[in-house]
């Protein structure tokens, strides 16, 4: 079933790349795989993913996302049917308002796929070399996790929300190991482990908003520049470490990364869930 709709999302890419793609097109991929009560589902109609990038920020109401879509109510209406049926949107009365709808998320957004990611990582130079006269353990793990990373995206799969989900399982036990009342405690904490464990080096930046850079990223160091921050698993144990720290959700948002093309990754804590850029 998956690949089935894998494939099928695919080759409708293949037509839609004759024309020039925009921006948005190539920021969302093409087919979004999401896991719903009901099981597994695959969307790969643009209008249905517009949708989803929307509420994956939190709830919204009707109109929004049809001003927001820029297409007619009735079309919009179908396409939230249609998601409500595959148990992946849900919707609620509006409190100010029952006669009035939100909508959202009711499923976990788990892989992209799009033939233009495809095309940026499928030549061989963009995947790292390893040294082996350096007989060191910890950069030949870190030469497979990113050789596994770019050969997925190579075939044009991006498991981003995944990596964000282990971040945030693995950040929740980091959270216990560097745990303190103070904030700059908790910061010197991190950068202790990162040090220690080969991460990297993290330096405070600013206070607020609470900024921190990452030199020698463990993530992105080996990654060819793809003109946006690549570090989910790092920004999930980020945002784990700091939502238990302050006792409330925070997002940990990478403003700048290696694979942009900057000297270090720089990520921006701030309180509540992700908003769009
Ligand atoms: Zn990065």
């Amino acid at each position: 079933m998956y690949l089935y709709f894998l494939a099928k999302g695919l080759d409708r890419w293949s037509g839609f790349m004759k024309g020039k793609p925009d921006f948005a097109v190539e920021s969302s991929p093409f087919v979004r795989i999401f896991a719903s009560d009901s099981g597994i589902k695959a969307i790969d109609s643009p209008v249905k993913v517009n949708i989803l990038e929307m509420l994956k920020d939190g709830e919204l109401p009707f109109e929004e996302i049809v001003a927001r879509s820029g297409r007619a109510k009735s079309t919009v209406s179908v396409h939230l049917r249609d998601l409500s049926d595959l148990g992946i949107v849900r919707s609620k009365g509006d409190p100010c308002d029952s006669r009035k709808k939100r909508f959202f998320l009711h499923s976990s957004y788990l892989v992209g796929a799009s033939r233009i990611e495809r095309s940026r990582f499928e030549t061989e130079k963009n995947f790292p070399i390893y040294d082996p006269s350096k007989q060191d353990a910890v950069d030949f793990f870190r030469y497979i996790l990113s050789t596994l990373r770019i050969t997925l995206l190579s075939e044009g799969i991006s498991i981003d929300p995944i990596l964000y989900s282990a971040g945030y399982r693995v950040g929740k036990r980091i959270s216990e190991i560097v745990a303190e009342k103070r904030t700059p405690d908790l910061i010197d904490n991190v950068a202790g482990f990162w040090g220690s464990h080969a991460l990297g080096e993290v330096e405070l930046r600013e206070k607020n908003p609470l900024t921190l850079d990452f030199y020698d990223c463990f993530e992105c160091r080996d990654f060819p520049l793809t003109g946006k921050p690549v570090c989910s698993f790092e920004s999930g144990v980020l945002t784990s470490i700091f939502s238990d720290h302050f006792g409330s959700t925070c997002t940990a948002r990478e403003r700048k990364c290696y694979a942009m093309g900057d000297e270090c990754c720089r990520f921006e804590i701030f309180p509540g869930r992700p908003q769009a850029s």
